[in-house]
């Protein structure tokens, strides 16, 4: 027998993004916060991420980004149930955090 525990995300469980650059600084970038946008190169190192609004990466973050508020902006005028599947690394990765929060030892 094979037990499986599947986690699902619904659009409106995500808040935000977060931007972590290889000097360990993490950008984040909460969905509420109107006007906020996506930075072009980290506060911290000064590194550039991408080149420019038309970089194809800064326009696919931030396409991903008005998709999910469009998402969650759905519930309102459209009564379907839309979640997103964790990956199973995803899932273990919650599990070790559940764990260690409640003082757990895994
Ligand atoms: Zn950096």
């Amino acid at each position: 027998m094979t037990v499986e525990t599947q986690t699902f995300v619904t659009p409106n469980d995500i808040v935000g993004v977060c931007l972590r650059c290889t000097c360990g600084a993490k950008v984040s970038i909460p969905f509420r916060a109107k006007g906020k946008r996506v930075n072009m190169s980290c506060p911290s190192c000064d590194q550039h991420w991408f080149q420019g609004e038309h970089d194809e990466r800064f326009m696919a973050l931030n396409g991903c980004i008005t998709r999910l508020i469009e998402l969650q902006n759905l519930k309102t005028t459209f009564d379907l149930g839309i979640t997103l599947e964790l990956s199973s690394e995803a899932k273990k990765a919650i599990a070790r955090a559940a764990s260690r929060d409640s003082g757990d030892v895994a």
